[in-house]
């Protein structure tokens, strides 16, 4: 089956930078629903659109196309001793952005009092190259397109 709208389409992805270092081995292969949900980056569905399980690609997106720029206004600092014991670097706490929503921090760096905090996503700022082998095609169920994602085994669950 080709893919096309509403296939849901299971996927191997590895992600690398721009110089070819790996980032993400793509053990656990991923599943999509195709046709412009936003399930996976816009670019990623061009480059597979009308392709069949067993084909392969390597695609490169700038940060924009991808995981976005970085804000710098997400990189903040916040008093150790405001901070919930028990959280190290590279642990996560939530914090209201500039905007007031809540947002994921990482805590990148524990410096003497301060604490090192940045809520961009680990990947935004930078250009990477996912490579990709459909593995599996199939029509989408009824639900599954009223839900705009895939369900099973490598799908959402609820
Ligand atoms: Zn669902």
């Amino acid at each position: 089956m080709k893919i096309a709208k509403n296939t849901a389409v299971t996927l191997r992805i590895k992600v690398s930078d721009a110089k070819g270092l790996l980032l993400d081995e793509g053990k656990t292969p991923v599943s999509y629903l195709h046709g412009g949900y936003a399930n996976i980056f816009a670019k990623l569905e061009a480059a597979l659109e009308g392709q069949e399980p067993g084909f392969q690609t390597t695609v490169e997106l700038a940060a924009e196309d991808a995981f976005g720029e970085r804000d710098e206004s997400l990189a903040q600092t916040m008093p150790k001793s405001e901070f919930p014991p028990g959280v190290k670097v590279g642990g996560q706490i939530q914090r209201l952005d500039a905007q007031g929503a809540p947002r994921h921090f990482f805590v990148t760096k524990i410096k003497g009092p301060l604490v090192l905090l940045d809520g961009n996503h680990p990947l935004a700022g930078k250009t990477l190259r996912f490579s990709m082998q459909v593995l599996d095609v199939r029509a989408a169920s009824a639900e599954e397109i009223e839900h705009r994602h895939v369900h099973g085994a490598h799908g959402h669950h609820h």
